[in-house]
C-alpha cells in the first residue's frame, strides 16, 4: 500500500490531522483496536483555552509555566495559548457541543488555574470530542481507515521514514507513505497502576526510538491521585473535581490526613496529593468521602462517575470509595520542534507520544488535548505532499499464534514489567534501586522478548513496554534532584 500521510493511532491528535491532511492528499490511518479505542475517548475534565474576557494568553502561559516548574519550552508553550481559542472554535465548528449558559460556553477551574479557562462537556468531554472527530473522519472520501491494525515497525533507512508494517487480519503489510505521523497517545500500560485504557503500551516511543528517533523528558510521569482501587475493576479515573466538590481523603484509621500535609489540604497541588496518598495506601487503604453530598446532587454533577462506580457497586453517596494514585500522563515523549518535526525525516509526532516541551516537568491539568489540538492543526500548513514515493524492500516477520507458548510468555512480562515500573519508577524513585534493580530486570526482558523470532501484537507490544521503560529509567537516573512530577527519594 501506499499513500500521502501515514497516520498511527485514533485519537484527537490523529484524527484531528487526518481531516485536515485530507485536504491535501491521500490519507491512510490505522489503529489498534476500534477507531474511538483512546486516551483521548477517557478524558473527563475538559480542555483549557483562554475564552473568557477575565483571562489572558500572558496567565495561562504563567500558570503552564509555573505547574512545569519552569522546564517548559516557553516557546512552544506560547505557540499553544496564542492558538488555543481558535481550536476551540474549530472543535465547535466540527460540532462539538460544549456545556453552555445563557448561549455562552461555561468555564471551570481546575488545579493550577489561577483563571476559569476550561471548556467541557459533562464529565465525558473527550468522549464528546472523539465521537465528533470520528463522525467526521469516516465521512472523508481521501481517508482509509483500518481497525484492528497494528503498527509494528517504522520502515526507516539512514534516518528517514518511509512508512510502516502494519499487522491485520493475521498478516504483516508494509505501508509506504510520503510523511508518517506517529499519534499513538500515551504508555500508562507500563505501570500496574493506570487510568489508562489497554492501548497505551508506550508503541510510538518504542517504534521511533528503534529507527533512531530522540525522545526527552520522559522521566516526568505524572500520577494521578485518584483511582478507583477495587480488586476486580480497572483503576477508572476519579476526577480532581470530585476534591473540588468538597469530597475528603480518609486513611485505613478513617482521619482526614490532608489537613496536616498540606495548606490547601485536599486541593494541594496533584502530585503532592498523590505522593501524600502513595504513603498512606503502603499502611492500609485510602478511601475518598463525598457522603456529605445528597444521591441527586452527585448524579446531576458526576452523571458518568456515578454510573460507573454503581457498576461497580459503590454508591457515592453513600459509601466511601476506595482510590489509588495511578499512572495517568507522559508529559515527555518523542522530541518534536513545534512543526512536530522529529530528528528522523518525514516522521512526525503528535499528541500525548511527543515532546514539544509545553508540559515541562509536570502538565498543567486540561492541557494535554489542546496541545494534541493545537499541535496537529498548526503543522499541516508546513506540510506538502510529493508526487513519488519511493518503495524499499523489506522483510516481513512470521506472525506467532495468539495462543503460542511466546505469546503467553509476552503476557506474563507485560505484568512483570508494570510491577518493576510501579516498585521503582513510580511515585517515588530511587535512583540507586533503578540501576541495580529495575534496568538489569528490565534489560533482561527486553533481551528475551528480541529473541523472540515470530511475533504478534502481544508479543510486540511487551517489547515495546519493556523499551519504553528503559527510556524512562534511564532518563530518571539522569536527573539527580526531583523535579515536577519526579520525585527521588
Ligand atoms: C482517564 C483520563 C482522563 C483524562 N482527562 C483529561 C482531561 O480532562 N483533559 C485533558 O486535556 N487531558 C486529559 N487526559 C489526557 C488526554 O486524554 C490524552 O493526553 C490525549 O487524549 C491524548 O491524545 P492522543 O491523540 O495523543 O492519543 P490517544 O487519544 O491515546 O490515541 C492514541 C491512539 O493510537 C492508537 N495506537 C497506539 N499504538 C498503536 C499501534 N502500535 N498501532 C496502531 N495504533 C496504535 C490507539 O489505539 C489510539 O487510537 C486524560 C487521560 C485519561 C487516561
Amino acid at each position: 500500500m501506499q499513500t500521502n500521510f501515514l497516520i498511527i493511532g485514533s485519537g484527537i491528535s490523529g484524527l484531528n490531522f487526518a481531516l485536515h491532511a485530507a485536504k491535501k492528499g491521500e490519507v491512510i490511518l490505522v489503529t489498534k483496536k476500534k477507531l474511538i479505542d483512546s486516551n483521548t475517548n477517557y478524558a473527563q475534565g475538559g480542555i483549557a483555552a483562554v475564552l473568557d474576557k477575565h483571562d489572558s494568553a500572558k496567565n495561562h502561559i504563567a500558570d503552564t509555566l509555573e505547574a512545569g516548574e519552569y522546564h517548559n519550552n516557553k516557546k512552544a508553550v506560547e505557540f499553544m495559548v496564542k492558538n488555543s481559542t481558535e481550536s476551540i472554535y474549530r472543535l465547535i465548528e466540527l460540532g462539538v457541543s460544549f456545556t453552555k449558559e445563557n448561549d455562552k460556553l461555561k468555564l471551570t477551574k481546575e488545579g493550577g488555574h489561577n483563571k476559569r479557562r476550561i471548556a467541557y462537556v459533562g464529565d465525558y468531554t473527550g468522549q464528546e470530542i472523539e465521537q465528533i472527530l470520528v463522525k467526521r473522519v469516516k465521512e472523508h472520501l481521501n481517508i482509509t481507515i483500518l481497525e484492528n491494525a497494528f503498527a509494528l515497525n517504522l520502515i526507516a533507512k539512514n534516518k528517514i521514514c518511509y512508512g510502516a508494517q502494519i499487522i491485520r487480519k493475521n498478516k504483516i503489510d508494509n505501508i509506504f507513505a510520503d510523511q508518517t505521523i506517529i499519534a499513538t497517545g500515551g504508555l500508562g500500560q507500563i505501570y500496574e497502576n493506570t487510568t489508562n485504557p489497554l492501548i497505551a503500551t508506550g508503541d510510538g516511543i518504542a517504534m521511533a526510538s528503534r529507527i533512531g528517533a530522540k525522545t526527552e523528558d520522559l522521566e516526568f510521569i505524572q500520577f494521578h491521585p485518584s483511582a478507583l482501587a477495587k480488586k476486580t475493576s480497572p483503576r477508572f479515573l476519579i476526577s480532581e473535581t470530585v476534591r473540588g466538590e468538597g469530597a475528603h481523603l480518609i486513611n485505613s484509621k478513617k482521619e482526614r490526613f490532608m489537613n496536616n500535609r498540606h495548606p490547601l489540604k485536599e486541593l494541594a497541588p496533584r502530585n503532592i496529593v498523590a505522593r501524600e496518598i502513595f504513603k498512606e495506601v503502603k499502611t492500609g487503604p485510602v478511601f475518598l468521602d463525598i457522603t456529605n453530598k445528597s444521591e441527586d446532587y452527585l448524579k446531576n454533577r458526576f452523571p458518568k462517575i456515578f454510573e460507573k462506580l454503581l457498576k461497580y457497586g459503590i454508591n457515592m453517596s453513600k459509601d466511601l470509595i476506595p482510590i489509588t494514585p495511578a499512572a495517568h500522563y507522559s508529559c515527555g515523549g518523542i522530541k518534536t520542534d513545534i512543526y512536530g518535526r522529529t530528528n528522523i525525516k518525514n516522521l512526525f509526532a503528535f499528541g500525548e507520544v511527543a515532546c514539544t516541551g509545553v508540559h515541562g516537568a509536570n502538565r498543567l491539568a486540561s492541557n494535554s488535548l489542546l496541545e494534541a489540538l493545537v499541535f496537529s492543526n498548526q503543522i499541516i500548513k508546513q506540510l506538502k505532499t510529493k508526487k513519488t514515493l519511493q518503495v524499499l524492500t523489506i522483510d516481513r516477520p512470521k506472525i506467532s499464534p495468539i495462543n503460542s507458548k511466546k505469546t503467553k510468555f509476552a503476557k506474563k512480562m507485560k505484568k512483570e514489567i508494570q510491577k518493576i515500573m510501579w516498585k521503582h519508577a513510580g511515585i517515588v524513585r530511587n535512583l540507586k534501586e533503578i540501576n541495580s534493580i529495575a534496568i538489569p530486570k528490565i534489560q533482561k526482558i527486553t533481551t528475551t522478548l528480541q529473541k523472540t523470532q515470530n511475533t504478534n501484537q502481544t508479543i510486540a507490544e511487551a517489547l515495546n513496554m519493556a523499551q519504553a521503560s528503559l527510556i524512562i529509567l534511564s532518563s530518571a537516573t539522569k536527573r539527580k534532584n526531583s523535579l515536577g512530577c519526579h520525585t527521588v527519594s
